[in-house]
């Protein structure tokens, strides 16, 4: 765990002033890091019987892939919206300023699949809990979620519908990592 600490970037206002950016491309790049990541996201869910994980845009791809192969699962991909190419279902939730949509396919998850929602940060809970919305609208089964960073004082997780979640690292009061 020190070791993935060690090699999360804070990135002071990025994309926008006042955001503290978590990036986390030093961690994916570094081999030790990635696979112990992997593993430990994977772990909590080791005998949940998951069948797919569903991964948000764009690093729940890379963390949800590699989780979905570590727990021999499928994947199925939450985009933002416009990207998907075939019949798809939309959710919309609110962002500090408007709105975002994000989309899944509508055959993306069949009804009663054990469903791991993954992301790398659970900050609001918007992104995430829009997310358990499209599945649930798909007839999954939500096992829970797994992020590898909470920003714990954002109160994200009530957004989540009391569904468990997991996060390796959460950052403390004076926004570090704890
Ligand atoms: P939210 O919907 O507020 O929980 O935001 C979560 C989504 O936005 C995730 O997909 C994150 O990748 C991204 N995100 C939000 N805040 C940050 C941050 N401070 N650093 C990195 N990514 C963030």
């Amino acid at each position: 765990m020190e070791r993935l600490r060690s090699l999360i970037r804070d990135v002071p206002d990025f994309p926008r002033p006042g955001i503290v950016f978590k990036d986390i491309t030093l961690l994916l790049g570094d081999r030790i890091a990635f696979t112990a990541a992997v593993s430990a996201l994977a772990e909590p869910y080791r005998d949940a019987g998951v069948d797919i994980v569903a991964g948000i845009e764009s690093r729940g791809f890379i963390l949800g892939g590699a989780v979905a192969d570590r727990l021999g699962a499928g994947f199925a991909l939450v985009r933002k919206e416009g990207r998907l190419p075939s019949t798809r279902i939309s959710q919309a939730y609110s962002l500090e300023y408007g709105e975002a949509v994000i989309e899944m396919h509508a055959d993306a998850i069949k009804p009663g699949e054990r469903v791991l929602i993954v992301d790398d940060l659970l900050a609001t809970g918007g992104t995430a809990g829009a997310a358990g919305a499209l599945v649930d609208r798909l007839g999954g089964d939500i096992v829970g979620f797994a992020f590898l960073i909470e920003l714990s004082a954002l109160g994200g997780s009530a957004a989540l519908g009391g569904r468990p979640y997991t996060a390796l690292l959460r950052t403390n009061t004076d926004g570090g990592i704890a």
